[in-house]
C-alpha cells in the first residue's frame, strides 16, 4: 500500500486538512473555521482518524507566531498572540497525542513556499519567497530546499515601509500602526476604505496605493534575500490587476540598480501568483511531512 501523508493548514480564520501524496493525489480534504484550540484541533484529529488510510506523518503549517525550533520544549506551541485563546496552545503536542503520528510543524507561509517550490509556481527557484496578503501579511522563505528560521521564523509583515505621499492613514497594526501589515493587509484595506477589500472595484484608487506598499516591501525583500522568484498569494492578491501595478513599481523603485533579467524584461515570470492557488498552504504542509519523513517513504 502506498504511503500517504497528512497536511494541516491552521489559518487565522480557517483550517484545511488533506490526506494524500501531492496536488494530483489528494484522497480527502476538509475545510472548517478556526475556532477555539480545543474544538479546532479535535476536528482536525477526527479528520485523520476517520480517513480511508492513516498518514505516515503529519505536516502542519500554522499561523504565527509559533515556536518552530524542534529542539525547543515549546516546539509547536503558539506564542503570545492577539488571537487570545490561542496564546500558548500546544498544536503539535495535542495532535501528536491524539493521533500518535510523527509531526512536523512550520509557519503557514513557510509551508506554502515549500509546496509552491515542489509543485507550484516556485519550481526551480531557490531561494524562493512566498508572500501572503490576507487577514495578515506574512512571508515564508526557502533556501537550499529548507524553510528559513533564526531567532524565530521570518515576520516579514511587520517591516516598516515608506509612506505614499499624502497618505494620512494611521495604519492598522496593534503593535506598530503603519508597518507593512498595518498598511496593506486585508483588514487595513477595510479600515482605510470602509468596505471589505473584495468589494472594492477593480479600478478603485485603493489598488495603486496597495501596489505602492507591496512594491516597497518587495524591493526590500529582493535586495535582502535575492530570491530567484516571488510568489504572491492570499485573498487580497485575488485582485489580479495588482500584479502589473506591483511589477511596474518594483522596477521604478529599483531604478535599474539590479542588473538581472528577472527584475527587468522577465519580471512577469518573477513576481507571480501561486500555482497551487488556495491549496498552497495545505499541500505545502503535506510536502513538509513528506520531506521530514523521506526515509519512511524510501
Ligand atoms: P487568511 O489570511 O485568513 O488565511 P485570506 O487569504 O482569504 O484568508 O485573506 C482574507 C482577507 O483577504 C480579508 O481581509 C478579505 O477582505 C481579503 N480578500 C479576500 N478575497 C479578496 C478579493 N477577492 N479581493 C480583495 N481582497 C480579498
Ligand atoms: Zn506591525
Amino acid at each position: 500500500m502506498k504511503l500517504l501523508y497528512g497536511g494541516i493548514e491552521l489559518g487565522g480564520t480557517k483550517t484545511v486538512c488533506a490526506l494524500g501524496t501531492g496536488p494530483d493525489d489528494v484522497r480527502a480534504l476538509d475545510r472548517f473555521p478556526t475556532t477555539t484550540p480545543g474544538e479546532t484541533l479535535r476536528r482536525a484529529a477526527a479528520f485523520f482518524r476517520e480517513a480511508p488510510q492513516p498518514p505516515a506523518a503529519l505536516g502542519i503549517g500554522s499561523f504565527g507566531p509559533v515556536d518552530v525550533d524542534p529542539t525547543s520544549p515549546r516546539y509547536g506551541h503558539i506564542l503570545d498572540t492577539p488571537k487570545l485563546r490561542w496564546s500558548g496552545a500546544d498544536v503539535a503536542g495535542t495532535l501528536g497525542d491524539a493521533l500518535g503520528l510523527p509531526i512536523v510543524l512550520d509557519t503557514d507561509v513557510n509551508v506554502a513556499a515549500l509546496g509552491e517550490q515542489r509543485w507550484g509556481a516556485g519550481q526551480g527557484a531557490d531561494p524562493l519567497l512566498y508572500i501572503t496578503v490576507g487577514t495578515g501579511f506574512g512571508g515564508g522563505v526557502i533556501v537550499h530546499g529548507r524553510p528559513v528560521h533564526g531567532l524565530l521564523h521570518p515576520e516579514m509583515g511587520h517591516v516598516l515601509v515608506r509612506r505614499a505621499e499624502g497618505d494620512a492613514f494611521a495604519g492598522h497594526c496593534p503593535f506598530h500602526g503603519d508597518c507593512l501589515e498595518g498598511m496593506a493587509a486585508g483588514p487595513a484595506l477595510e479600515a482605510r476604505w470602509g468596505t471589505r477589500a473584495e468589494h472594492l472595484p477593480e479600478d478603485h484608487a485603493a489598488w495603486p496605493l496597495e501596489a505602492h506598499y507591496l512594491a516597497h516591501a518587495l524591493v526590500g525583500f529582493i535586495l535582502t534575500l535575492m530570491p530567484q522568484r516571488i510568489v504572491l498569494g492570499g485573498g487580497v492578491m485575488h485582485q489580479r490587476q495588482l500584479f502589473p501595478l506591483v511589477r511596474q513599481q518594483v522596477q521604478t523603485l529599483l531604478n535599474g540598480y539590479l542588473d538581472r533579467p528577472q527584475v527587468r524584461s522577465e519580471i512577469d515570470a518573477y513576481v507571480v501568483p501561486p500555482g497551487l492557488g488556495d491549496r498552497a498552504g495545505v499541500l505545502g504542509a503535506l510536502a513538509l511531512a513528506q520531506t521530514a519523513h523521506a526515509p519512511l517513504a524510501a
